[in-house]
């Protein structure tokens, strides 16, 4: 279905993605309603219109089904009750439940890729203390368990490298689910983020490089310091993905680039990512425009990278210092106007773009320190 200008846009959930959505959509001449309980959520800095109410709020709900022409949502949680109301009252959400069911619990994305012929790391599930004993028998050390829902940011996570450390997790396993994951020995991480509209077509955006501090992204590299080969063969796995899932939308996928030559999806999420903000500078067209273009139906090629990019992420502990800085036309910082800085909280980022790749890494990494 086209969207025409000036139709509202319904987003699930007001945070730094959500206001970078809404710009995006105020740019291209949408207007916007964003669901979100926090009265101070960033997107409620850019929205034409808050419902400050919970995201299962179901009059909330109606009202969007009713008066938007389109919603889509900036985050995985998103209940399934939620979804049901919106599409009871007539609501447009073309992404659907399917990417939200499948990326919201590690057992079925990890699943869903190798049914597709795509590698992961090889895992197992795990419920109780003995199907982690069989699952570590089975895959070894070193190797990592992973809550299946809720984890996010490195959060929810144990390494084991010995029996010392099974035997410690052992001790505080809980009555849920999990997944045992061997480790794999990688070169780098990488990501990849690709749109399929509503009419099919689908733009796969650069493949990109990440580093990651405790847990958390630091840094993204434009393009991945890999050979184009590789680069050309995770765009192909990307789309086959998003294809393959038959997922409307954005969908951004982290991969490792494994010392033995392989790709490995880590994981997925139906929605912008972290990993792609440097598109707002580095790209023709950001990862929002394109999520705003495809769920209003427009046609979608891969958009191009205009500049080689690296993007810093800003932490809480970051924020005096970076605001501080004497920064460089190059240099483009965006905060997202939340409250606290907390430590490790996701304040902002800035974008440097240029030529040399090496030099915006070495300025990036002075800048964070
Ligand atoms: P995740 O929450 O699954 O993205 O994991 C957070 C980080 O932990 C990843 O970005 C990797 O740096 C590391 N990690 C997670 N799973 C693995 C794995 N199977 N092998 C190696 N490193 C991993």
């Amino acid at each position: 279905m086209l969207i025409e200008k000036g139709e509202y846009i319904a987003v699930l959930g007001g945070g730094q993605l959500g206001k970078m959505l809404c710009e995006s959509a105020k740019r291209q001449g949408y207007k916007t309603m964003v669901l979100e309980p926090l009265k101070s959520a960033c997107a409620a800095l850019e929205a034409d219109m808050h419902l400050v109410k919970p995201y299962d709020d179901k009059e909330s709900l109606v009202y969007i089904a009713k008066n938007s022409s389109v919603i889509t949502y900036e985050f995985e949680n998103v209940s399934s009750e939620a979804i049901d109301i919106l599409e009871e009252n007539g609501g447009y959400i073309p992404q659907g439940r399917r990417p939200l069911y499948i990326s919201q619990h590690r057992f079925r994305e990890k699943s869903s890729i190798n049914n597709l012929g795509i590698k992961t790391a090889e895992f197992r599930q795990v419920f109780d203390k003995e199907s982690f004993e069989k699952a570590v028998k089975e895959i070894g050390y070193p190797s990592i368990l992973k809550t299946s829902m809720g984890g996010y940011d490195g959060k929810g996570q144990w390494v084991l490298r010995s029996e010392d450390d099974f035997k410690k997790v052992s001790e505080i396993l809980e009555e849920r689910e999990y997944i045992l994951e061997k480790m794999v020995d990688f070169k780098c991480e990488l990501s990849c983020i690709a749109v399929k509209s509503t009419d099919g077509s689908i733009g796969v955006f650069p493949v990109v490089e990440n580093i990651h501090k405790n847990g958390i992204l630091h840094i993204t590299i434009a393009p991945a310091r890999i050979e184009k080969e590789v680069q050309e063969r995770v765009k192909e796995i990307t789309k086959k993905i998003i294809k393959g899932l038959d997922f409307v939308g954005p969908l951004a996928i982290e991969y490792f680039y494994g010392k033995d030559g392989e790709i490995y999806v880590n994981e997925m999420a139906p929605r912008p990512h972290n990993s792609a903000h440097y598109t707002m500078d580095g790209c023709d067209k950001s990862q929002f425009d394109l999520q705003i273009e495809g769920l209003c139906g427009k046609h979608l090629e891969d958009p191009k990278l205009i500049k080689n990019s690296v993007m810093l992420n800003i932490l809480g502990q970051d924020v005096e210092r970076i605001e501080k800085a004497e920064l460089k036309e190059n240099e483009k910082l965006y905060m997202y106007g939340k409250g606290e800085a907390k430590k490790d909280r996701k304040m902002g980022h800035l974008n440097l773009v240029g030529e040399d790749l090496e030099k915006l890494i070495k300025r990036a990494e002075e800048l964070a320190k």
